[in-house]
């Protein structure tokens, strides 16, 4: 080292090189790191791994946070805040397994059904947050929101950039399949994009409709139920959540603590 390049200007060359690499947390943390290390006798390599671990980290973390806002999911409901008790007849470790992810890796699919209130939708959202911390890249839709954005994109011809776009996903998520049924176009367009979804990409879709009453969400045409549940649950996870409105019992509760302190 010259004597030029003691002290300050060294510490200024270290940041500009530091910055040009792109390595944030070397740079704010590599003088902190140096003290620790020294002080509890650790070796440059220690030195190394400890900034390059912490790096990394910084770097998977900031890109879970952008898979997570890219995803676009309408709350932030997590699994820990999914009171499994209050469904009994849902079986938490099959949920747990799920949320690993593997289904993702095997292209399978997963399909939530049950009436409303059960917790259907907050399960899709924190799976697909889970899929989205361990490296998938997901996006939520309700099932009209989904449809909307074929009709829009076709009358503006972006079909094949929407397509291009959902073709880069690992899982789509189609919330409320059943509540609203959809026209001719509308319903080609649902088949449409689970067929190109058909091992290529993930499905989790949530229902409040047993399958023999899917032809009721594509204006009552058998066929194109028949052939899209056949695509859907050629390899699909079916969880049945069966149950009382966690909404309405915990409404009841309210009422009845409000009313037990009036007595
Ligand atoms: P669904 O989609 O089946 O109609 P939601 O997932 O929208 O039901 O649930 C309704 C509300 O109740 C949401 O705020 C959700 O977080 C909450 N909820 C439902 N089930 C549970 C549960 N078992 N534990 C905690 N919160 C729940
Ligand atoms: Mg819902």
């Amino acid at each position: 080292m010259s004597p030029a390049m003691s002290g300050g200007g060294q510490a200024v060359l270290l940041k500009s090189y530091l910055k040009a690499l792109r390595l944030p947390v070397f740079a704010r943390e590599h003088e902190q790191a140096a003290r620790q290390c020294t002080e509890r006798g650790r070796t440059y390599e220690d030195y190394l791994e400890l900034l390059a671990g912490r790096e990394i980290a910084a770097r998977e973390g900031k890109a879970a946070e952008k898979r997570l806002k890219q995803a676009g999911f309408p709350s932030s409901k997590e699994l820990p805040d999914f009171e499994f008790a209050a469904i009994p007849s849902l079986n938490k470790g099959r949920i747990l397994e799920l949320s690993q992810g593997r289904f993702i890796q095997k292209k399978e699919n997963v399909i939530l059904v049950g009436p409303p209130g059960v917790g259907k939708t907050h399960l899709a959202v924190a799976l697909g947050r889970e899929a989205c911390r361990k490296g998938f890249k997901a996006r939520f839709f309700t099932a009209g929101r989904l449809v909307t954005t074929y009709l829009e994109a076709r009358e503006e011809s972006r079909l094949l950039k929407l397509e291009a776009g959902l073709s880069r996903l690992d899982l789509v998520i189609v919330d409320e399949l059943g509540y609203l049924p959809f026209s001719q176009a509308g319903s080609e367009h649902l088949f449409a994009f689970f067929s190109r979804c058909y091992e290529k990409a993930s499905a989790l879709v949530t229902t409040n409709l047993p399958f023999s009453q899917w032809p009721q969400i594509f204006g009552g045409d058998e066929r194109l139920a028949g052939a899209l549940l056949d695509r859907l649950t050629h390899k699909v996870h079916i969880v049945d959540i069966q149950g009382d409105s966690y909404r309405f019992r915990e409404s009841l509760k309210a009422k009845e603590g409000g009313e037990k302190e009036v007595h």
